[in-house]
């Protein structure tokens, strides 16, 4: 896996239907890069906004965690190749997704998963 270096976030802000249940993002004050109902996203950069990968398999989030300054944040993992990412939740996720996701973290951090890794 390429060590990304972290500078030129261009996010882009745009409506778009989720690959994996079908719901609707309508274009929001926030850009968002998951899907809010099942926050699902999808391997379209290897930066923030570049939409260099050439992946563009469905990421799915496999925990979340919380961080002090920025709330809930969800590791997105991708299917096909496993690149992993980190991203901040928005107000109108679902949220008691993001709990099992956070129950999720809480458990693979207590049993010393191997598989607990994210991007800081
Ligand atoms: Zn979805
Ligand atoms: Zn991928």
């Amino acid at each position: 896996m390429a060590k990304a270096k972290r500078k030129n976030f261009i996010y882009k802000n745009e409506e778009f239907t989720c690959e994996n249940c079908g719901t609707l993002n309508p274009k929001g004050s926030k850009i968002r890069n998951h899907c809010k109902h099942c926050l699902c996203s999808k391997h379209l950069d290897d930066l923030p906004g570049d939409r260099k990968a050439n992946c563009e398999a469905l990421m799915q989030p496999i925990f979340a965690e919380i961080d002090k300054k920025r709330g809930y944040m969800i590791t997105h993992e991708c299917t096909k190749c496993g690149f992993r990412r980190r991203n901040q939740t928005l107000s109108d996720d679902n949220f008691d997704l993001i709990i099992d996701l956070v129950a999720k973290y809480n458990k693979m951090t207590l049993e010393n998963d191997p598989n607990l890794y994210s991007i800081k």
